[in-house]
């Protein structure tokens, strides 16, 4: 693909995710705009990782819109083709399972997922630990962000092969675990 070509899908998915996302809020005491996240993601990519890949920019800004919005896979697939859209699928949790066994099926299925999905789902536990120790929800005790440290410590180390330089910005980040 051409670079001109790269920069209009990236900026589709872009704005895809902000429609889809438009009356979404983070669930930091400032309920944030629920696009800053995605848009963390493929910042995080492309400006910490130097990931060019556009099809990983892509479905990192589209990595929440299946699982929280209303947007069906075959919509993505018509926008955005089977590439994008496997990667977003692939980390996609099954809402239908109980909170507890999708936590655990998260930790097994990131170890053997694409490259490209190791990336969105590396770069997506560190934009959630940071937002955890800069804008954590109000309600969360200590304990809880302690088990989202650890958690999402499980999960990365089953895709940290994919990226060193992206697993020690994590690595960095879990040193700050709440005490
Ligand atoms: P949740 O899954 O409920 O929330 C974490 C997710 O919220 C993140 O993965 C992120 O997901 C999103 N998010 C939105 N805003 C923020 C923010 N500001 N900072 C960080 N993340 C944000 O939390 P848990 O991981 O705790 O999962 C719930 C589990 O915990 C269940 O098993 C439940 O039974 C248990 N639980 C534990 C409690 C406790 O006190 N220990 C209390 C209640 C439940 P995304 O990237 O997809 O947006
Ligand atoms: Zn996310």
């Amino acid at each position: 693909m051409k670079a001109g070509t790269d920069m209009s899908a990236v900026l589709k998915a872009a704005s895809f995710a902000a429609e889809k996302h438009r009356d979404q809020r983070r669930k930091d005491a400032e309920a944030s705009p629920y696009i800053n996240h995605p848009i963390a993601l493929a910042n995080v990519l492309a400006n910490e990782g130097g990931v060019t890949d556009p099809d990983v920019l892509c479905a990192a800004l589209l990595h929440d819109t299946i699982e929280d919005t209303k947007t069906t896979t075959d919509e993505l697939r018509g926008m955005f083709g089977d590439t994008v859209t496997g990667i977003v699928l692939e980390v996609t949790d099954d809402k239908s399972l109980p909170k507890a066994e999708r936590k655990r099926l998260q930790i097994e299925h990131a170890a053997h997922a694409s490259p490209q999905a190791k990336l969105v789902k590396l770069a997506d536990k560190i934009c959630n630990l940071r937002d955890l120790l800069a804008s954590p929800p109000a309600d969360w005790p200590l304990a809880r962000k302690q088990e989202y440290f650890d958690w999402s410590a499980k999960v990365v180390a089953g895709v940290r092969d994919v990226h060193p330089g992206l697993a020690s910005a994590f690595d960095q980040l879990y040193a700050r675990r709440p005490e």
